[in-house]
């Protein structure tokens, strides 16, 4: 997708600081961390809003949910983790590509 950060981050355009990489999703550190770890899981496949997600593309996100249960204890994440989605204006969505923020490293507030 043209002019989209993230897939010019999947293309290897833009450096990032990979922790995961497979055949459908990236994680990298979020550039700017609101936690100890900020992680941004990323599918590879272009789509904008969680709300686009039909059934492939939640099953994508359901994978994608199941390799991070599958690896967290790799990425400084193991002593538990916050997952958010953030979908539009009012959530504050930045980047019109589908990301999970994965947060933890520390003790979380609200
Ligand atoms: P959103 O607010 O859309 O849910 O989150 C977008 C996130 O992407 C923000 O936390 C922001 O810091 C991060 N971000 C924006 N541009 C870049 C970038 O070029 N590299 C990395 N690693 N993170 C980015
Ligand atoms: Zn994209």
């Amino acid at each position: 997708m043209d002019n989209c950060i993230f897939c010019k981050i999947i293309a290897g355009e833009i450096p990032s600081a990979k922790v995961y990489e497979d055949e459908e999703m990236l994680v990298f550190r979020d550039i700017e961390p609101k936690a100890k770890v900020h992680l941004l899981c990323v599918p590879k496949a272009h789509f904008a809003y969680l709300s686009d997600a039909d059934e492939e593309k939640a099953a994508l996100i359901g994978r994608m949910l199941q390799k991070v249960g599958a690896h967290y204890h790799e990425w400084g994440l193991e002593a538990g983790y916050r997952v958010v989605i953030n979908q539009g204006e009012n959530a504050g969505q930045t980047v019109m590509h589908l990301h999970m923020h994965l947060l933890g490293g520390e003790t979380l507030g609200w």
